[in-house]
């Protein structure tokens, strides 16, 4: 189980993070992938452009490779069991742990007027979301491992307070290792909402890929061997990776130890490779995104698939709870 905000286009970090880990799970696993319209609310109090944002996120889960068929794809709002769990869960969830989440942190200081309660119990939601399905696998990008160690104290809570109904969740990804996907300009994530000069979008078109690769930060490049690498070089290979052929690499990783290194042509290949992955899931995504009636489609048959899983874990969590009076 996983979900993506409606905040704006996807980009490479929601990709290597999470969107790859979905399509490869949705051949293992029974998943519910959502469009986290919800949890939106807690930034974007302005909703006139919400129903075209979810539009965009489903059009790019679904160019990205997810099978509507196979898969639960759905929008968090339309399943209202969401909401309920989210306050039994509140009961259970303490401000003061609340209060030292790190992304709670981080919106207080660049939002300061609009530190909501729904802002401090976003992990409260999340938490819900995730729980349930009953879900034990939950493919994310490594900004989430908080909120995962967060779902896994609420989900025990709620089993040794009411009796056992949650399995425990984990941050899953495919690779050993939760992926942060750098900013091109070294600072920070890609993000939806920040950096967006910095951050390529599935969106982006080939001549925009090219400028924002070309503009990354480099130097004049090392003068003696074993010259450690400076961190914002370190990212440029490290974006490589996610893209390139690792011949390609090699070869550049060769020239930067016999200091050859030209970082023009590093970023030249880069923005090529970018380009060549970018290009299908664009002009996919464009032609999903202007389809209402087959979206209308995807977002009924994920919330009646999520809807029944919903509605039995409810059964459960109120049976256990007590709130079965006849
Ligand atoms: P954003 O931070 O861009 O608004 P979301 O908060 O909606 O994205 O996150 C959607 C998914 O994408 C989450 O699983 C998150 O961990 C992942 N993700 C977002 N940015 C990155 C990144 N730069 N690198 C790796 N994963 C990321």
């Amino acid at each position: 189980m996983s979900g993506i905000r409606p905040t704006g286009f996807l980009h490479l970090g929601n990709y290597f993070g999470a969107l790859r880990n979905y399509v490869k799970m949705q051949e293992e696993y029974p998943c519910f992938f959502m469009v986290a319209d919800l949890h939106s609310l807690t930034t974007h109090p302005d909703t006139k452009e919400l129903k075209l944002n979810v539009q965009r996120v489903l059009s790019e889960n679904i160019a990205c490779g997810l099978d509507p068929d196979k898969v639960a794809l759905y929008c968090q709002s339309h399943v209202r069991e969401t909401s309920e769990l989210y306050l039994y869960l509140n009961m259970m969830a303490y401000k003061g742990e609340l209060e030292k989440t790190t992304t709670f942190k981080d919106k207080v200081r660049q939002h300061p007027d609009n530190v909501n309660a729904g802002l401090l119990t976003y992990p409260v939601l999340q938490a819900a979301d995730i729980i349930l399905h009953r879900a034990s696998l939950v493919p994310v990008g490594k900004d989430q491992e908080q909120h995962l160690e967060m779902a896994r104290n609420f989900a025990n809570r709620f089993n040794h307070r009411y009796g056992d109904v949650f399995p425990e969740p984990q941050a899953f990804n495919y690779g050993s290792e939760l992926v942060k996907v750098p900013s091109l300009d070294g600072t920070g994530k890609m993000s939806k909402s920040e950096n967006q000069y910095a951050t390529i979008y599935l969106s982006d078109t080939d001549e925009m890929i090219r400028k924002k690769v070309m503009k990354a930060k480099t130097d004049a490049g090392p003068t003696e061997p074993g010259t450690p690498m400076p961190d914002y070089i370190e990212n440029i290979f490290m974006l490589m990776k996610l893209v390139s052929e690792a011949d390609v690499i090699s070869k550049f990783q060769e020239d930067y130890d016999q200091c050859r290194i030209r970082y023009g042509d590093l970023k030249k290949q880069l923005a090529e490779d970018m380009v060549r992955f970018i290009t299908p899931v664009r002009e996919k995504a464009d032609a999903i995104r202007n389809d209402e009636k087959y979206l209308k489609d995807v977002m009924e048959l994920g919330a009646e698939k999520a809807g029944k899983s919903a509605r039995a874990t409810m059964e459960l969590v109120r049976q256990a709870i007590g709130l079965n009076y006849f």
